[in-house]
């Protein structure tokens, strides 16, 4: 890569089944791979302009940590932008999300921190649906995060979700 590129550490978090690596796979590859390991936990690269500005993506999919673990602080203390996923077929995962993002905010001690959340599987029937569309967006509202209902199914709004967390780090670091 050229010496002028910027490089973005990205952090995937979120409960087990919610589409983590489906999201972070249909972002690199434009595909969705139906049944994906759900202990692999692994980290991505991909390359990309955004705003006519050359980014290095570095992006963790995290898997398995529970909200004690301190696996997950590590990868808390080391990421410059989150992606927080919840199902909106699952009540109890976006319940177990807002966990995560007071972590978050806890150990980055900001409350500007570059936060994502994305309400995933949103190609399901509406008979599947517990979470509205208006419950995760004022969710995220509070948090000061930027919110998606996303599908890595049908690749609707994956690469604007990411994208939006790099739009956020970037305003991120002119501030600072
Ligand atoms: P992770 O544990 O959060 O990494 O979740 P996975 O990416 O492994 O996905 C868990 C399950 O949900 C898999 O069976 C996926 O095929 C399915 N899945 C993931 N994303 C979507 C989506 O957007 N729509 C639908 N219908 N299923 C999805
Ligand atoms: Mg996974």
């Amino acid at each position: 890569p050229s010496p002028l590129i910027q490089e973005y550490g990205l952090v995937v978090l979120g409960p087990g089944g919610v589409g983590k690596s489906a999201l972070i796979i249909n972002f690199q590859r434009g595909e969705f791979l139906e049944v994906y390991d759900p202990t692999i936990e692994d980290n991505y690269t991909h390359e990309c302009i955004i705003d006519g500005e050359n980014a290095l993506l570095d992006i963790l999919d995290s898997a398995g940590q529970d909200e004690y673990s301190a696996m997950q602080d590590h990868y808390i203390r080391g990421g410059q932008g989150f992606i927080i996923v919840y199902s909106i077929a699952s009540l109890d995962s976006l319940n177990q999300v807002k966990a995560r993002v007071a972590k978050i905010r806890r150990l980055k001690q900001t409350n500007r921190c570059p936060i994502v959340i994305i309400g995933n599987k949103c190609d399901l029937g509406e008979e599947r649906r517990q979470v509205s569309y208006r419950e995760g967006e004022a969710f995220a509202k509070k948090s000061g995060a930027a919110f998606f209902e996303a599908s890595a199914k049908s690749g609707h709004n994956v690469a604007d979700a990411f994208y939006q967390c790099i739009r956020q780090i970037r305003m991120h670091r002119r501030l600072t």
